[in-house]
Protein backbone atom coordinates (compact mmCIF):
# COMPACT_ATOMS: atom_id res chain seq x y z
CA UNK A 1 0.00 0.00 0.00
CA UNK A 2 1.25 3.11 -1.01
CA UNK A 3 0.86 6.16 2.07
CA UNK A 4 -0.65 9.44 1.31
CA UNK A 5 2.42 11.48 2.09
CA UNK A 6 2.70 14.83 1.97
CA UNK A 7 6.80 14.07 2.06
CA UNK A 8 7.86 15.08 -1.19
CA UNK A 9 11.98 16.15 -2.14
CA UNK A 10 14.88 14.26 -3.06
CA UNK A 11 17.77 15.63 -1.17
CA UNK A 12 20.11 13.19 -3.10
CA UNK A 13 19.91 12.33 -6.95
CA UNK A 14 21.50 12.21 -10.29
CA UNK A 15 21.97 12.16 -13.67
CA UNK A 16 22.38 8.42 -14.61
CA UNK A 17 26.05 7.02 -15.26
CA UNK A 18 25.31 6.49 -19.20
CA UNK A 19 23.78 9.86 -19.27
CA UNK A 20 24.38 11.45 -23.16
CA UNK A 21 24.07 15.14 -24.09
CA UNK A 22 21.10 14.35 -26.36
CA UNK A 23 19.31 12.46 -23.23
CA UNK A 24 19.89 15.40 -21.30
CA UNK A 25 18.57 17.85 -23.53
CA UNK A 26 15.69 15.82 -24.39
CA UNK A 27 14.56 14.32 -21.17
CA UNK A 28 16.29 16.10 -18.14
CA UNK A 29 15.82 19.78 -19.30
CA UNK A 30 11.80 19.75 -19.36
CA UNK A 31 11.73 18.28 -15.89
CA UNK A 32 14.14 20.70 -14.37
CA UNK A 33 11.93 23.35 -16.06
CA UNK A 34 8.59 22.11 -14.57
CA UNK A 35 9.53 20.31 -11.31
CA UNK A 36 7.02 21.20 -9.14
CA UNK A 37 8.83 19.84 -5.61
CA UNK A 38 12.51 20.20 -4.50
CA UNK A 39 15.06 18.15 -5.72
CA UNK A 40 18.86 17.71 -4.96
CA UNK A 41 20.84 16.95 -8.35
CA UNK A 42 24.71 16.02 -7.66
CA UNK A 43 27.71 16.25 -9.80
CA UNK A 44 30.11 12.94 -10.32
CA UNK A 45 32.80 13.35 -12.63
CA UNK A 46 33.56 15.26 -16.25
CA UNK A 47 30.59 13.99 -18.00
CA UNK A 48 27.70 15.30 -16.08
CA UNK A 49 29.84 18.10 -15.31
CA UNK A 50 29.04 19.55 -18.27
CA UNK A 51 25.12 18.94 -17.94
CA UNK A 52 24.71 20.49 -14.46
CA UNK A 53 26.77 23.33 -14.97
CA UNK A 54 24.61 23.96 -18.60
CA UNK A 55 21.62 23.67 -16.25
CA UNK A 56 23.16 26.27 -13.34
CA UNK A 57 23.80 28.86 -16.15
CA UNK A 58 19.85 28.13 -17.53
CA UNK A 59 17.90 30.70 -16.14
CA UNK A 60 14.74 28.51 -17.35
CA UNK A 61 16.20 25.77 -15.37
CA UNK A 62 17.88 27.66 -12.67
CA UNK A 63 15.32 30.18 -11.21
CA UNK A 64 12.92 27.10 -10.63
CA UNK A 65 13.38 27.25 -7.23
CA UNK A 66 12.78 23.78 -6.76
CA UNK A 67 15.79 22.70 -8.56
CA UNK A 68 19.33 22.50 -6.52
CA UNK A 69 22.41 21.81 -8.37
CA UNK A 70 25.86 20.33 -7.09
CA UNK A 71 29.06 20.84 -8.13
CA UNK A 72 31.42 17.96 -6.94
CA UNK A 73 33.87 14.68 -7.92
CA UNK A 74 32.61 11.53 -6.76
CA UNK A 75 35.56 9.56 -4.62
CA UNK A 76 34.57 6.89 -7.59
CA UNK A 77 35.87 9.19 -10.34
CA UNK A 78 38.56 11.24 -8.19
CA UNK A 79 41.45 8.99 -10.25
CA UNK A 80 40.43 10.82 -13.48
CA UNK A 81 41.81 14.22 -11.73
CA UNK A 82 45.59 14.29 -10.98
CA UNK A 83 47.95 17.13 -8.83
CA UNK A 84 50.99 16.91 -11.85
CA UNK A 85 51.05 19.17 -14.47
CA UNK A 86 51.07 18.34 -17.84
CA UNK A 87 54.04 21.10 -18.75
CA UNK A 88 56.40 18.82 -16.85
CA UNK A 89 56.06 16.23 -19.42
CA UNK A 90 57.80 15.98 -23.01
CA UNK A 91 54.97 13.19 -23.94
CA UNK A 92 51.55 13.83 -23.03
CA UNK A 93 50.94 8.90 -22.66
CA UNK A 94 54.14 9.26 -20.37
CA UNK A 95 52.12 12.12 -18.36
CA UNK A 96 49.02 9.66 -18.70
CA UNK A 97 50.77 6.19 -17.54
CA UNK A 98 52.72 8.53 -14.54
CA UNK A 99 49.68 9.73 -13.32
CA UNK A 100 47.81 6.49 -13.16
CA UNK A 101 50.72 4.66 -11.75
CA UNK A 102 50.47 6.78 -8.63
CA UNK A 103 47.03 7.11 -8.14
CA UNK A 104 45.62 3.16 -8.68
CA UNK A 105 46.92 0.56 -6.75
CA UNK A 106 46.08 -3.64 -6.78
CA UNK A 107 42.43 -4.78 -5.18
CA UNK A 108 43.45 -7.94 -4.36
CA UNK A 109 47.19 -9.83 -4.25
CA UNK A 110 45.84 -12.87 -5.20
CA UNK A 111 44.20 -12.31 -8.56
CA UNK A 112 47.21 -10.03 -10.38
CA UNK A 113 46.44 -10.36 -14.07
CA UNK A 114 49.65 -9.22 -15.84
CA UNK A 115 48.94 -6.48 -18.84
CA UNK A 116 45.70 -5.65 -16.85
CA UNK A 117 47.02 -1.92 -16.16
CA UNK A 118 48.19 -1.44 -19.66
CA UNK A 119 44.52 -2.61 -20.87
CA UNK A 120 42.39 -0.54 -18.44
CA UNK A 121 44.98 2.61 -19.05
CA UNK A 122 44.12 1.81 -22.86
CA UNK A 123 40.62 3.38 -21.97
CA UNK A 124 41.13 6.00 -19.39
CA UNK A 125 41.02 9.52 -20.30
CA UNK A 126 44.03 11.87 -19.81
CA UNK A 127 43.98 13.26 -16.37
CA UNK A 128 42.59 16.36 -15.84
CA UNK A 129 44.24 19.20 -13.78
CA UNK A 130 42.59 19.13 -10.33
CA UNK A 131 43.49 22.90 -9.58
CA UNK A 132 41.82 24.08 -12.84
CA UNK A 133 38.58 21.86 -11.94
CA UNK A 134 38.40 23.26 -8.08
CA UNK A 135 39.35 26.79 -9.59
CA UNK A 136 35.89 26.05 -11.78
CA UNK A 137 34.07 25.34 -9.07
CA UNK A 138 35.26 28.08 -6.91
CA UNK A 139 33.90 30.86 -9.55
CA UNK A 140 30.17 28.86 -10.26
CA UNK A 141 30.05 28.52 -6.19
CA UNK A 142 30.74 32.59 -5.63
CA UNK A 143 29.49 33.54 -8.78
CA UNK A 144 26.22 31.62 -9.74
CA UNK A 145 22.62 33.57 -9.76
CA UNK A 146 21.07 31.54 -6.68
CA UNK A 147 23.77 30.64 -4.90
CA UNK A 148 21.80 29.30 -1.81
CA UNK A 149 21.07 26.50 -4.03
CA UNK A 150 24.23 25.43 -5.60
CA UNK A 151 26.39 22.93 -3.33
CA UNK A 152 28.90 20.63 -3.04
CA UNK A 153 28.36 17.18 -3.89
CA UNK A 154 28.93 13.83 -4.15
CA UNK A 155 32.03 14.11 -2.34
CA UNK A 156 33.77 11.79 -0.14
CA UNK A 157 35.99 8.38 0.10
CA UNK A 158 34.80 4.89 -0.54
CA UNK A 159 37.65 1.91 0.72
CA UNK A 160 35.90 -0.67 -1.42
CA UNK A 161 35.07 0.82 -4.91
CA UNK A 162 36.90 -0.87 -7.57
CA UNK A 163 37.61 0.46 -11.29
CA UNK A 164 35.99 -1.41 -14.04
CA UNK A 165 37.53 -2.47 -17.03
CA UNK A 166 36.57 0.31 -18.75
CA UNK A 167 38.47 2.70 -16.56
CA UNK A 168 35.42 4.63 -15.28
CA UNK A 169 31.72 3.63 -14.56
CA UNK A 170 29.44 5.21 -17.49
CA UNK A 171 33.06 5.16 -19.63
CA UNK A 172 31.44 6.28 -23.34
CA UNK A 173 34.35 5.28 -24.96
CA UNK A 174 34.14 1.79 -24.26
CA UNK A 175 32.78 -1.08 -26.53
CA UNK A 176 30.84 -3.04 -24.04
CA UNK A 177 27.77 -1.55 -22.45
CA UNK A 178 27.91 -3.00 -19.07
CA UNK A 179 31.62 -1.39 -18.54
CA UNK A 180 33.05 -5.35 -18.98
CA UNK A 181 32.93 -5.95 -15.06
CA UNK A 182 35.36 -4.71 -12.53
CA UNK A 183 39.13 -5.02 -12.74
CA UNK A 184 41.63 -5.89 -9.99
CA UNK A 185 42.54 -1.88 -9.66
CA UNK A 186 41.17 0.82 -7.08
CA UNK A 187 41.95 4.22 -6.52
CA UNK A 188 44.72 4.76 -3.49
CA UNK A 189 42.96 5.93 -0.37
CA UNK A 190 46.10 8.82 -0.09
CA UNK A 191 44.47 10.36 -3.23
CA UNK A 192 40.89 10.21 -2.72
CA UNK A 193 41.52 12.24 0.72
CA UNK A 194 43.13 14.86 -1.44
CA UNK A 195 40.89 15.77 -3.56
CA UNK A 196 37.69 15.03 -0.56
CA UNK A 197 39.79 18.08 1.25
CA UNK A 198 40.57 20.48 -1.43
CA UNK A 199 36.36 19.92 -2.33
CA UNK A 200 35.49 20.51 1.54
CA UNK A 201 37.87 23.66 1.64
CA UNK A 202 35.42 25.29 -0.77
CA UNK A 203 32.69 25.32 1.35
CA UNK A 204 34.40 27.28 4.02
CA UNK A 205 35.93 29.83 1.29
CA UNK A 206 33.00 31.00 -0.73
CA UNK A 207 32.81 34.05 -0.30
CA UNK A 208 31.18 37.23 -2.22
CA UNK A 209 31.78 41.05 -1.40
CA UNK A 210 32.12 39.94 1.68
CA UNK A 211 28.75 38.22 1.90
CA UNK A 212 29.34 34.53 3.32
CA UNK A 213 27.69 31.63 1.48
CA UNK A 214 27.43 28.65 3.76
CA UNK A 215 27.39 25.38 1.53
CA UNK A 216 26.15 22.06 1.91
CA UNK A 217 28.40 19.39 1.12
CA UNK A 218 26.49 15.94 0.29
CA UNK A 219 29.18 12.88 1.61
CA UNK A 220 29.62 9.48 0.46
CA UNK A 221 31.23 7.00 2.53
CA UNK A 222 31.76 3.19 2.07
CA UNK A 223 33.91 1.24 4.46
CA UNK A 224 36.09 4.26 5.96
CA UNK A 225 33.55 5.92 8.64
CA UNK A 226 36.50 6.37 10.89
CA UNK A 227 38.95 8.13 8.98
CA UNK A 228 36.03 10.65 7.21
CA UNK A 229 35.50 11.27 10.95
CA UNK A 230 38.50 12.01 11.21
CA UNK A 231 39.00 14.42 8.82
CA UNK A 232 35.71 16.16 9.59
CA UNK A 233 37.10 16.48 13.28
CA UNK A 234 39.93 18.60 11.99
CA UNK A 235 37.80 20.58 9.87
CA UNK A 236 35.24 21.19 12.85
CA UNK A 237 37.66 22.77 14.76
CA UNK A 238 38.92 25.50 12.49
CA UNK A 239 38.10 28.90 13.54
CA UNK A 240 34.44 29.05 11.10
CA UNK A 241 32.56 31.94 11.16
CA UNK A 242 29.30 31.37 12.59
CA UNK A 243 27.53 31.97 9.37
CA UNK A 244 29.63 30.42 7.13
CA UNK A 245 29.76 26.70 9.05
CA UNK A 246 28.39 24.52 6.27
CA UNK A 247 26.09 21.76 7.23
CA UNK A 248 27.21 18.26 6.04
CA UNK A 249 25.22 15.17 4.86
CA UNK A 250 26.34 11.76 5.01
CA UNK A 251 24.30 10.57 2.34
CA UNK A 252 23.25 6.74 1.95
CA UNK A 253 24.77 6.41 5.67
CA UNK A 254 26.12 2.93 5.83
CA UNK A 255 28.24 3.67 8.85
CA UNK A 256 27.33 2.20 12.48
CA UNK A 257 25.29 3.47 15.34
CA UNK A 258 27.87 4.42 17.33
CA UNK A 259 29.58 5.99 14.52
CA UNK A 260 26.29 8.47 13.88
CA UNK A 261 26.39 9.18 18.06
CA UNK A 262 29.71 10.44 16.91
CA UNK A 263 29.29 12.80 14.31
CA UNK A 264 26.30 14.26 15.97
CA UNK A 265 28.35 14.51 19.56
CA UNK A 266 31.60 15.28 18.43
CA UNK A 267 31.07 17.82 15.92
CA UNK A 268 30.28 21.28 17.36
CA UNK A 269 30.19 23.35 14.48
CA UNK A 270 29.48 21.49 11.42
CA UNK A 271 25.29 20.96 10.84
CA UNK A 272 25.24 17.30 10.48
CA UNK A 273 22.61 15.07 8.61
CA UNK A 274 21.92 12.13 7.27
CA UNK A 275 20.61 10.52 4.19
CA UNK A 276 18.21 7.35 3.68
CA UNK A 277 17.72 5.68 0.31
CA UNK A 278 15.97 2.27 -0.43
CA UNK A 279 19.25 1.28 -2.74
CA UNK A 280 21.74 1.62 -0.33
CA UNK A 281 19.74 1.24 3.19
CA UNK A 282 16.23 0.17 3.34
CA UNK A 283 16.68 -2.83 1.17
CA UNK A 284 19.45 -4.28 2.87
CA UNK A 285 21.38 -5.58 5.81
CA UNK A 286 20.83 -6.01 9.02
CA UNK A 287 16.87 -4.74 10.43
CA UNK A 288 17.43 -4.50 14.01
CA UNK A 289 20.58 -2.53 13.85
CA UNK A 290 18.84 -0.38 11.01
CA UNK A 291 16.03 0.28 13.44
CA UNK A 292 18.54 1.12 16.63
CA UNK A 293 20.23 3.59 13.80
CA UNK A 294 16.71 5.06 12.85
CA UNK A 295 16.25 6.05 16.47
CA UNK A 296 19.51 7.99 17.24
CA UNK A 297 19.33 9.80 14.07
CA UNK A 298 15.21 10.14 13.27
CA UNK A 299 15.39 14.04 13.52
CA UNK A 300 18.33 14.40 10.98
CA UNK A 301 17.49 12.53 8.36
CA UNK A 302 16.76 13.58 5.01
CA UNK A 303 14.85 10.90 2.43
CA UNK A 304 16.95 10.15 -0.67
CA UNK A 305 16.74 7.85 -4.02
CA UNK A 306 20.21 8.36 -5.17
CA UNK A 307 19.18 7.43 -8.35
CA UNK A 308 19.74 9.50 -11.85
CA UNK A 309 16.41 11.19 -12.63
CA UNK A 310 16.27 10.15 -16.29
CA UNK A 311 15.69 6.30 -14.85
CA UNK A 312 13.21 7.88 -12.54
CA UNK A 313 11.05 10.09 -15.23
CA UNK A 314 7.53 10.84 -14.11
CA UNK A 315 7.78 8.11 -11.41
CA UNK A 316 10.58 9.86 -9.64
CA UNK A 317 7.72 10.45 -6.74
CA UNK A 318 6.48 6.85 -6.57
CA UNK A 319 10.11 6.00 -5.47
CA UNK A 320 9.95 8.83 -2.58
CA UNK A 321 6.80 7.53 -1.29
CA UNK A 322 8.00 4.38 -1.24
CA UNK A 323 11.33 5.11 0.94
CA UNK A 324 8.75 7.71 3.38
CA UNK A 325 6.67 4.70 3.73
CA UNK A 326 9.11 1.91 5.24
CA UNK A 327 10.61 4.97 7.25
CA UNK A 328 6.77 5.34 8.59
CA UNK A 329 6.92 1.93 9.07
CA UNK A 330 10.34 1.99 11.41
CA UNK A 331 8.47 4.69 13.57
CA UNK A 332 10.19 8.01 11.67
CA UNK A 333 7.29 10.77 11.83
CA UNK A 334 6.10 12.23 8.30
CA UNK A 335 6.25 15.70 9.97
CA UNK A 336 9.64 15.03 11.64
CA UNK A 337 11.03 14.24 7.48
CA UNK A 338 9.57 17.52 6.34
CA UNK A 339 10.68 19.93 9.27
CA UNK A 340 13.77 18.02 8.34
CA UNK A 341 14.18 19.52 4.94
CA UNK A 342 13.40 22.60 6.27
CA UNK A 343 15.71 23.18 8.31
CA UNK A 344 18.20 21.72 6.24
CA UNK A 345 17.40 24.52 3.59
CA UNK A 346 16.67 26.77 5.64
CA UNK A 347 20.18 27.48 7.60
CA UNK A 348 18.73 29.82 9.81
CA UNK A 349 16.67 27.73 11.54
CA UNK A 350 19.75 25.71 13.14
CA UNK A 351 22.65 28.29 13.11
ZN1 LIG B 1 24.94 9.47 -4.89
Amino acid sequence: MIVDTKVCYDSHCHLSPDITLDKFQEYVKPILESQTWPINIMMTNHIDEKMIIDAISNMGIISNRQIMLNVGIHPWFTHLYTFFNINDFKDLQDFKKFHYMNVLEIYSKSNIKTDEFNEILEYLPIPISIYEIINKFKEILINCKFPERINIGEIGLDKLARIPKSGFLGNPNFPLINGGGLSNYKIKMDHQVEIFKLQFELALNTVNNNIPLPKKISIHCVGCHGLIFEILKKFDSLKIKKDQIPAIVMHSYSGSVDNAKMLMKKLKNLHVWFGISDVINLSKGNQEKFQQLINVIHDKILVETDLGIDRMLENHSDYIEEIVKKLIDLGVDEVTLLDNWRSFTQFETYV
